[in-house]
């Protein structure tokens, strides 16, 4: 099978001119194709292209590869091969701490190659946790444990749901990961859209089919247990977990995916001696513009076409304080959503449904910062880095979990808001105009005030006065990394396997979800006391 890139397309071209393309590629008719992958080129907003990927069946495939085209290559296999298979009667069962991305598929593959995985979930299974939520959005109640960053499905549960990725994927984890996902419910356009995305309420349904088959592979979950202790021997390996009941659970292979919010269960790893690091991370704002302008700024005359959807975008200014200010998490035709975990505290991110169809987009506008921004020192100084600002952020939305918002113009011009304009902000319970500064340190209230105009010339319209900026987005990425080997293991607590995003090595769904996978191999091939290949 060949494959073959670069196949450029006019956006309203017929089916017909797709096969005409890959025949006068190929120079011949193929005995079989089928499009793996499908994007778009918007950067000529009056001539944007659709991009394809195809795999083709040609009988002389050594001719065309001779001809040394970049753009005719072996087509990669697409299959998932499992490292290790349980032996009939092994006893021995790992624990995932998790049932976030990472978790889940480390669950779900560990299931899979036949250990019965025990998964340890801190909040509720995703149907109550949705309700819990809610709780916060609509009357201002939260629940530390069992929120946006807490329960099953993860931090990303109630999210845009975007599936790429920009992270180095050689075994191609990520296929696996979309296949999955297409297995418990989403749509199989997910493995050939070059940026698919699901939306909130697909993901869900997907994460109780997985449990389904995980529980039908003979593994087991626990809600509302949290891991509050791991219990190690004379030398430092893991011999068992306490739970938040109480009770010991045995356990000498231990999945660790607890994302980048279970600041006490760091803390608890850390006096427990448990190789960790302070890691830079990003802090700043979510800013809403209405979609309309977002479309015709990307997309011209083609705005609101069905192929295009609504349009993201990606911008990246280099500020002169040495800081970089970018756009992080957009969802297009989405919300800003409260994401804290802690009580007085405000937290923003964004979400959207599958249609992307609400009248505003959102994104995360950040600056990054690092170890040398902390207040102390040690490997949790960037957690109260977070909090300090995610409680100013609490002050200044008023105290009941409104979140401080400004208009772009008065941010710019550095005067408070004293109330909204056009664009009508979606954060729930609802916002509090006021001034950003008073939350925010001053190198990142001026990187992103350089950085506004700069946008504006990038993705016309983007400076509007009114805008809307609603803080403090400082979830971006985990604020340390708790060390691991090649066989990703901890280095100094054998057994311990630190794994997707609150671990440091993963940034998103689809990352998350490949590093469970690379994990669960791991702990597979330990367990069975083999060597993982290279
Ligand atoms: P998490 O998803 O955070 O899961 C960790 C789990 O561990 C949690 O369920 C937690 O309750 C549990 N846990 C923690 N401590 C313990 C303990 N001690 N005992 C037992 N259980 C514990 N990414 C994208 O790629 N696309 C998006 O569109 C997107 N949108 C997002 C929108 C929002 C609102 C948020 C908050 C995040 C979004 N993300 C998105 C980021 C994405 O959700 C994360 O990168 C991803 O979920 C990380 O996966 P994880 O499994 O490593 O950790």
């Amino acid at each position: 099978m060949l494959r073959l890139t670069e196949i450029r397309l006019p956006l309203d071209h017929t089916p017909a001119a797709l096969a005409e393309a890959v025949r006068e590629k190929l120079g011949r008719p193929p005995l079989a194709w089928q499009v793996v992958r499908r994007g778009y080129d918007a950067r000529q907003k009056r001539a944007i292209k659709l991009v394809y990927s195809i795999d083709a069946v040609v009988a002389d495939e050594a001719a065309l590869l001779a001809l040394g085209d970049p753009r005719i290559r072996p087509a990669p296999s697409m299959r998932y091969d499992f490292v290790a298979h349980a032996p009939e009667g092994f006893e021995e069962r790992p624990v995932v701490i998790g049932a976030g991305p990472c978790g889940l598929l480390a669950a779900l593959l560990l299931a899979q190659m036949g250990f019965r995985p025990i998964i340890l979930e801190r909040g509720q299974a995703v149907r109550t946790r949705t309700r819990d939520t809610w709780g916060l959005w609509r009357r201002g109640v939260l629940d530390p444990e069992s929120n946006v960053q807490f329960g099953e499905g993860g931090a990303g549960t109630f999210s845009d749901g975007k599936l790429y990725s920009q992270i180095r994927d050689p075994l191609l984890h990520g296929r696996k990961v979309l296949t999955e996902f297409v297995k418990a419910g989403a749509p199989e356009e997910i493995l050939t859209l070059s940026k698919p995305h699901i939306g909130t309420f697909r993901l869900v349904s997907m994460v109780m089919n997985i449990r389904a088959e995980i529980e039908a592979l003979g593994g087991e979950y626990r809600f509302g247990t949290r891991m509050e202790e791991v219990l190690l021997d004379d030398s430092r390996a893991v011999r068992g977990l306490r739970l938040s009941d109480g009770s010991v659970l045995p356990a000498r292979h231990v999945v660790l995916a607890p994302g980048h919010s279970a600041r006490d269960t760091f803390q608890m790893l850390h006096e427990a001696g448990v190789e960790m690091h302070a890691k830079p991370f990003s802090i700043g704002v979510r800013i809403e513009h209405p979609q309309r302008l977002i479309d015709a700024a990307r997309f011209g005359p083609s705005a609101g076409n069905e192929l295009l959807g609504s349009a993201d975008y990606k911008l990246v200014h280099h500020a002169a304080n040495g800081r970089a200010v970018y756009s992080f998490c957009m969802c297009p035709g989405g919300k800003v959503v409260a994401a804290t975990s802690e009580a007085g505290r405000v937290v923003t991110n964004g979400m959207s449904q599958y249609s992307r169809a609400e009248f505003n987009a959102n994104a995360g506008m950040v600056v990054n910062v690092g170890p040398g921004d902390f207040p102390g020192e040690g490997p949790l100084a960037g957690i109260e880095f977070q909090r300090h600002l995610e409680s100013l952020a609490f002050q200044a939305g008023g105290g009941d979990y409104r979140a401080p918002a400004q208009r772009v113009g008065d941010f710019l011009a550095g005067r408070p808001s004293t109330g909204l304009g056009d664009v009508t902000p979606s954060y729930r319970p609802g916002v509090t105009p006021t001034d950003l500064a008073l939350c925010l340190p001053e190198f990142a209230v001026s990187a992103m005030r350089e950085a506004l105009p700069a946008f504006g010339r990038q993705l016309q319209g983007f400076d509007m006065a009114d805008a809307v900026m609603t803080g403090v987005e400082t979830r971006t990425s985990s604020p340390l990394r708790i060390a691991r080997t090649d066989l990703c293991e901890s280095p100094n607590t054998p057994g311990l396997y630190p794994a997707g995003e609150g671990a440091g090595y993963a940034g998103g769904i689809l990352s998350a979800g490949v590093d469970g996978i690379r994990v669960a191999e791991a702990v597979a091939m330990a367990m069975l006391g083999r060597e993982l290949p290279p």
